[in-house]
């Protein structure tokens, strides 16, 4: 079921950013910030409103949320569970699909996948086995849609290579790999230590499996980091 390449001009991406948004998707999102509770009926109400809106026509995105990392970045602002222990994939993946029935109970046509996405957390804390399993399980019932893209965040040091080609096979072509800093100092205040060849290992990887789209996460305004601090602590 391997998604097609989707392919941006410049201008198309420039146009489809260049908007306000917040750092992080907030759950409930911002349309349900006001006064009234929100219920699990009324949730599903609006779900299946933009669902009806969209499907038939441009197909929905879906965004998973794989929560767990192995260990604390201090500047993390994600919704995540720090935890080495892989136990807890198991019911996590259960408790997933159990959202994804209520969701599909409450879809009055297939579901059409236009993008999927697997954010965290880190997706690659999950074992290549159980990603399989999920992602299978997740895309049992719907369509895919012809020019789907499906992209994924990885953290080299959770990642190898028989991940990245069952989710090749299952139709990802676009990784984003965490990489913040590469000097020494910065990974070290920010509990991030990564070296330069993991990260390389996880980009050749993926050229030879396939990705079209490699994107690196980097960010400016980490402790230690100026214009000069390599430079000047040689
Ligand atoms: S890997 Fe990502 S989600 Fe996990 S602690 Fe680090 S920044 Fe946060």
């Amino acid at each position: 079921m391997a998604a097609p390449v989707h392919t941006h001009t410049s201008t198309e991406l420039l146009a489809k950013y260049d908007i306000p948004s917040p750092r992080y998707t907030s759950y409930p999102t911002v349309p349900f910030w006001d006064e009234k509770p929100l219920t699990q009926e009324r949730w599903l109400l609006h779900v299946q409103q933009a669902f009806t809106k969209t499907n038939a026509s441009a197909g929905i995105s879906v965004y998973v949320h794989l929560p767990f990392c192995e260990q604390l970045c201090t500047y993390c602002g994600c919704n995540k569970r720090i935890t080495k222990n892989h136990a807890v994939e198991e019911p996590y993946m259960q408790a997933l699909l159990q959202e994804w029935e209520q969701y599909l109970a409450v879809f009055e046509e297939k579901p059409r996948i236009a993008e999927l996405h697997l954010g965290g957390g880190t997706p690659t804390f999950f074992s290549a086995e159980n990603l399989k399993t999920l992602l299978q399980k997740l895309l049992e019932k719907v369509e895919i849609t012809e020019d789907a893209a499906f992209s994924v965040e990885v953290h080299p040091n959770n990642t190898n290579a028989e991940q990245l080609q069952v989710l090749f096979d299952l139709g990802f072509r676009r990784l984003s790999v965490g990489i913040q800093d590469f000097d020494p100092c910065v990974q070290f205040v920010i509990n991030r230590i990564q070296t330069f060849e993991q990260t390389k290992y996880i980009f050749d990887v993926a050229r030879e499996i396939g990705y079209t789209s490699i994107n690196g996460d980097i960010i400016y305004g980490l402790p230690l980091q100026t214009a000069y601090a390599t430079q000047l602590r040689r």
